[in-house]
């Protein structure tokens, strides 16, 4: 099979450019409404397919917190993610070293290799603003 050649796309570099420092965590929506300032027009569908373009590629990841919708990350590198139910932000959770125990499921007899694990919980900025939740 010929390998796939994906042809440059200045829209793409644009994309990848706006998304490649993010650590908010943009949605397809987000990236659009900065995109569309430089190319007026591009299409949400075009920014979706070229975002999920790169993450076929591998520059980048979805991240699906349970909020309906899809998030991408720059950060490739393996960590957990929080989302703040107050304010919907996503951040980024890191852990020192390897935690290799999972837990040993019931009625699986597969091989799991990797988990991602979603925190829900009131982010910082929350927390200051409103204590006594
Ligand atoms: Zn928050
Ligand atoms: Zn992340």
């Amino acid at each position: 099979m010929e390998p796939k050649v994906i042809k440059y796309s200045r829209q793409r570099e644009a994309i990848w450019d706006y998304i490649k420092n993010r650590k908010d965590h943009p949605t397809a929506d987000t990236v659009y409404t900065y995109v569309k300032k430089v190319y007026p027009n591009i299409s949400l569908a075009t920014v979706y397919r070229n975002l999920m373009l790169l993450n076929d590629m591998g520059k980048l990841r979805t991240v699906f917190v349970g909020d309906g919708m899809v998030h991408f990350d720059p950060d490739t590198s393996d960590h957990d993610h929080f989302l703040c139910t107050k304010c919907g932000k996503v951040t980024d959770i890191y852990f020192d070293g390897k935690e290799e125990t999972v837990r040993k499921p019931l009625d699986f007899e597969g091989k799991i290799e990797r988990s991602f694990t979603i925190y829900k919980g009131i982010c910082e900025q929350c927390l200051k603003k409103s204590p006594e939740i």
